[in-house]
C-alpha cells in the first residue's frame, strides 16, 4: 500500500472531507519543512518573490514559523522595493499626461508589481488532494470501498467535482447517488432546526440540528483544519474536532 493510500484510507476514518484532511497534511509538511530548514533558503525565496503566499498560508506561516519570518521578509522587503521603484520610474518618466498610456501602463503593472507564481502551500495541498483523488477513485471501483466511503463523513462540493472528473460512470453515479443522500439528510436537520426554532417546540432539547448550518458550510465550502472562532456546542460533530488530528 501506497503512501497516499495509506493517508486516504485513515482521512476517510476521521471527521470531514477526506480529501481536505490530505490537503491540510500536506499544508503540515510544507510548513514544518520550511521551518526546519527553508525559511531562508535561496530557492524557497525566489518562490516567494515570483508569488509569495496567500492570504490564508502567510497567516497560518506567521502563526507556525513566528519571528523566524523576519529573515525571509526582510529579503522579501528588499526585493518589493526594487520592483516598487521600477514601476515608479515608468509612472514619473511618462511625462505630461497627453503621453499617458493606459494599456502600455498596465502592461507594466503586470510585468513588474503583479505577484503571478501561486502559493507554493495551495501548489503542495492541492498536488496532494489530486493524488488522494486518483487513488479514491480506484479505492471506490470495490465495494469494501463504497462501504468505507458510506461511512465515512463524505466529500465537499469541490473535491467531489474533482472525483467525478476521474471517475467512470459506475463511481460516478454511486458518487452522485451518496451526495444526494448526504443533501437530503442536511435538508432535514435544516427543517429540524427550523420546527424546534418555533416557541410551541422551543423547549425540546437541543440536538445537532443546531450545527446543521456548519455541517451545510463543510459540505458546500469543504473542512477547516479548526473550526475557528466558531461557537460550536459539546457533544455534536463538530465539537472538539480541532484536536482529532486534522
Ligand atoms: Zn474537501
Ligand atoms: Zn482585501
Ligand atoms: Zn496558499
Amino acid at each position: 500500500m501506497s503512501l497516499v493510500e495509506a493517508e486516504l484510507r485513515e482521512a476517510l476514518r476521521l471527521p470531514g472531507c477526506a480529501l481536505c484532511r490530505l490537503e491540510h497534511l500536506a499544508e503540515q509538511t510544507y510548513c514544518t519543512w520550511f521551518i526546519l530548514e527553508n525559511y531562508y533558503s535561496a530557492a524557497t525565496l525566489e518562490v516567494l518573490n515570483r508569488g509569495g503566499f496567500c492570504r490564508v498560508h502567510a497567516w497560518r506561516m506567521a502563526q507556525l514559523a513566528g519571528q523566524r519570518l523576519a529573515a525571509t521578509y526582510d529579503v522579501l522587503v528588499r526585493e518589493a522595493k526594487e520592483r516598487v521603484r521600477r514601476a515608479l520610474a515608468v509612472s514619473t518618466g511618462a511625462g505630461s499626461p497627453v503621453r499617458w498610456r493606459a494599456r502600455r501602463w498596465q502592461a507594466v503593472v503586470m510585468r513588474v508589481l503583479e505577484r503571478k507564481e501561486p502559493c507554493p502551500v495551495c501548489v503542495a495541498s492541492v498536488r496532494r488532494a489530486e493524488l488522494g483523488a486518483r487513488h479514491l477513485v480506484q479505492f471506490l471501483e470495490q465495494e469494501a470501498g463504497r462501504d468505507d466511503y458510506t461511512r465515512s463523513d463524505g466529500l465537499c462540493w469541490d473535491h467531489l467535482v474533482r472525483v467525478c472528473l476521474l471517475a467512470e460512470p459506475p463511481v460516478a453515479s454511486f458518487l452522485l447517488n451518496d451526495f444526494l443522500r448526504r443533501l437530503s439528510a442536511l435538508e432535514a436537520s435544516l427543517a429540524e432546526y427550523f420546527r424546534k426554532s418555533d416557541y410551541r417546540f422551543a423547549h425540546e432539547p437541543k440536538g445537532p440540528e443546531q450545527t446543521a448550518y456548519l455541517d451545510a458550510v463543510e459540505l458546500f465550502s469543504g473542512l477547516l483544519d479548526r473550526v475557528g472562532g466558531v461557537m460550536v456546542p459539546g457533544r455534536t460533530k463538530l465539537a472538539g474536532r480541532g484536536h482529532r488530528g486534522a
